[in-house]
């Protein structure tokens, strides 16, 4: 072939593709080459869809239900989904494809050039380039170890400008975990009373993967902000369902028919079959979220450092302590005898990990 004349579009000349697909799409190129790759990159649950989910989409198959969708969800998935917040209705409700749809969805609909979203760091891979291809810019704050991974008010306040459109928070946070309680949602809510020209778009998908502080959705805590918030969730997490590709909004009605205008020009609405699977999802049995994320919890304890103090009486220093995620620090100023008796008993205890079934 011959050199290709393609010139990028202006709006995706930074745009890449997100380095998480990038490994993912190379773990599986060397798994086909007969390669034994084992995936701690992408945050896809392990688990099967749950047999009702699958019997249900099957059955809509077999019903026929194979047609367009309505642009902006099936009125019963709508509804259901609306049950699950208090105050909603079915009209303030969009189902995507995805929940990172979504979030698209929401900027293209509202951002001009040049509008910034602030985003607290570290945040998940594709919302700083989500909003460039929108036209817009991130307005990144920074949090660490010392504050949670959560912004603080004065933070959140010195970032703020006349051209901030949304505030972008995600509790469960991915990568750091950071869980929002009802005082993290009030120092939010109070920072915004005063700045009508910024919403709050809170990214909910991890809502059933809290460990140690109990998920408060912004919607709940946060009542008098209901008319320029946008919640995001979806089905992807919770019930083990990335590839149906089924995500929704929450959010006033002008917004969420602005989306729907966006989407009748995009996907046209969410394939059908994902919806009727998403539907008996969420009204189907919920015992599988806690065991899940019993599950889950259990396997977050086995990756981090304190395991070693627990199994092994051995400390390490975790990296984040020295603005090195992702590695730990073992100091080797005691003696010689000490260091070998350590460095055994972390062999041990790190040979003697079981994964939870
Ligand atoms: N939001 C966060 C924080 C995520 O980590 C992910 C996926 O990893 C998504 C949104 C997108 O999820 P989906 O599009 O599968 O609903």
């Amino acid at each position: 072939m011959t050199a290709s004349k393609f010139a990028r579009a202006a709006r995706i000349a930074s745009i890449e593709v997100s380095e998480i697909v990038v490994m993912s799409e190379a773990a599986r190129a060397r798994r086909e080459a007969g390669h034994d790759v084992i995936s701690l990159g992408i945050g896809e649950p392990d688990f099967d869809t749950p047999e009702h989910v699958r019997a249900a989409a099957i059955a809509a198959i077999n019903a026929g239900d194979t047609k367009y969708p309505p642009i902006a969800g099936k009125p019963a998935l709508r509804a259901a989904i609306a049950r699950r917040y208090e105050g909603a209705e079915a009209a303030n409700v969009i189902v995507s494809s995805g929940s990172k749809y979504t979030l698209l969805n929401a900027f293209l609909a509202s951002l001009n050039p040049g509008d910034e979203v602030i985003m607290p760091t570290p945040f998940w891979t594709s919302y700083a380039d989500i909003v460039r291809l929108c036209g817009g810019v991130p307005v990144l704050v920074e949090t660490d170890a010392a504050s949670g991974f959560k912004p603080t008010a004065e933070q959140i306040r010195a970032a703020l400008s006349a051209k901030t459109r949304w505030l972008l928070v995600n509790s469960p946070g991915n990568p750091s975990g950071a869980v929002f309680d009802a005082g993290d949602w009030q120092a939010i809510g109070s920072v915004l009373a005063g700045h009508d020209q910024c919403w709050l778009m809170s990214d909910e998908i991890y809502e059933h993967l809290s460990y140690d502080t109990a998920f408060v959705s912004a919607h709940a805590a946060l009542p008098q902000l209901r008319e320029r918030m946008l919640v995001v969730n979806g089905v992807s997490k919770a019930y083990a369902m990335t590839g149906w590709r089924l995500g929704f909004g929450i959010g006033p009605e002008e917004l969420i028919k602005a989306m729907t205008a966006v989407q009748s020009q995009g996907t046209s609405g969410t394939t059908t079959i994902s919806q009727a699977a998403a539907l008996a999802a969420l009204e189907g049995p919920q015992d599988l979220l806690a065991e899940r994320c019993g599950i889950f919890r259990a396997r977050r304890d086995l990756v981090i450092c304190r395991y070693i103090l627990a199994a092994a009486n051995v400390t390490i220093i975790p990296g984040s302590a020295f603005a090195m995620d992702g590695h730990f620090r073992i100091s080797y100023a005691c003696s010689t005898e000490e260091l070998e008796e350590a460095l055994s008993r972390m062999a041990d205890a790190v040979a003697a990990i079981k994964a939870p079934a």
